[in-house]
């Protein structure tokens, strides 16, 4: 993993030098909304980028798709920074440079073989993942990784990707979200935990430093804690009556201490003092979300933030969640 960390930031200038990298300055500012400092990034020169169309991921879609795949190799040499293969399951996998980058050093860990952006992350997917933030921990270069999985979850492209962005470095112990996330006291902390926040998230707590752990000690940890908060983002989707007939939609937020899933119903706000779209990804669950113009920013502070993720995600039904895990405790003990 170290060898990939290493030869990002060169690999990022020369990919930029050579025109195959095209980087997108922006400002941040930071802006306080209930118990959140999110980081909303202004990017003017955004809005000379074509936007992409929401990519259908509709299975009998997806033989036509891979033919405009731009994660199927090869690779852009001057994108492609390395390969990684997971030993356990021989999963092959490319480091690529975002060819369209806001925040410097942003990659992508793609399939090589293809795979559906709607699928769940696997086994593999997340030991390699965490790898990279532990790789990242050790480096002093640290980094947190996401995930926009299924149709209306703010993904581009259908080949699966995860993505990594680094982190500055007064930010060192994680994206706004995860404050707020450790500040959470829990009585049971090898269970799933949500936020006080206004949209439905599930969050599991890794033990302490997981990061010291092997892959073969990590895989069982991760992916019991992704089961478990898939199991409670299906619930929560089943509790909404009007939820849209599209295959479940959801992000998955992912940092050396806690693993976040948020249910998503809608992939874009309408801003009210606007009009306009505001696309949200797993980014703006993270506490960072990006707009194009000042007039964008201003209309997002008016609407507020939380409403804007409450717009595109879910309702809590966390109580109602509890209340029947205590209930199943209770019959077990019977
Ligand atoms: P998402 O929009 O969340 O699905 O993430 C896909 C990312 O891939 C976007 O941030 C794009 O900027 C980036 N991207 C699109 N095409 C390419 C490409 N050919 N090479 C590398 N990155 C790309």
């Amino acid at each position: 993993m170290s060898h990939i960390l290493e030869k990002l930031s060169s690999a990022f200038d020369a990919a930029q030098k050579e025109g195959d990298l095209l980087f997108f300055p922006s400002t941040v500012v930071k802006h306080q909304d209930e118990k959140v400092v999110y980081e909303i990034r202004l990017c003017p020169a955004l809005q000379n980028k074509p936007t992409l169309p929401t990519p259908d991921f509709a299975p009998q879609e997806l033989h036509e798709k891979k033919k405009e795949d731009p994660f199927s190799p090869p690779y852009n040499p001057h994108l492609h920074v390395g390969d990684i293969r997971d030993e356990e399951s021989g999963t092959e996998y490319a480091v690529l440079l975002n060819k369209y980058s806001v925040v410097p050093q942003h990659f992508l860990l793609i399939t090589k073989e293809f795979a559906s952006q709607a699928s769940p992350l696997s086994p593999s997917d997340l030991v390699q993942t965490y790898l990279l933030l532990a790789a990242g921990r050790k480096a002093r270069t640290p980094l947190f990784a996401f995930y926009n999985c299924g149709d209306i979850s703010g993904a581009s492209q259908h080949h699966k990707h995860l993505q990594f962005l680094p982190l500055d470095d007064e930010d060192e112990d994680g994206p706004p979200i995860e404050h707020l996330a450790r500040s959470v006291k829990l009585e049971t902390p090898d269970r799933p935990f949500t936020l006080p926040v206004s949209y439905a998230n599930h969050v599991f707590r890794f033990p302490d430093r997981l990061y010291a752990l092997s892959a073969e000690q990590l895989e069982p940890i991760l992916a019991s804690a992704f089961i478990s908060l898939l199991d409670l983002v299906f619930s929560t989707i089943r509790h909404d009556s009007t939820y849209p007939s599209n295959r479940p939609s959801y992000n998955v937020v992912l940092t050396l201490e806690h693993m976040h899933l948020i249910p998503r119903r809608q992939e874009s706000h309408v801003l009210a003092e606007t009009g306009d779209e505001l696309s949200v990804n797993a980014l703006g669950f993270a506490g960072m979300l990006l707009v194009k113009s000042e007039r964008e920013l201003e209309a997002v502070k008016k609407e507020g933030v939380s409403k804007i993720l409450r717009g595109v995600g879910l309702e809590s039904v966390h109580e109602i969640q509890v209340l029947g895990t205590a209930a199943e405790a209770r019959d077990e003990d019977v």
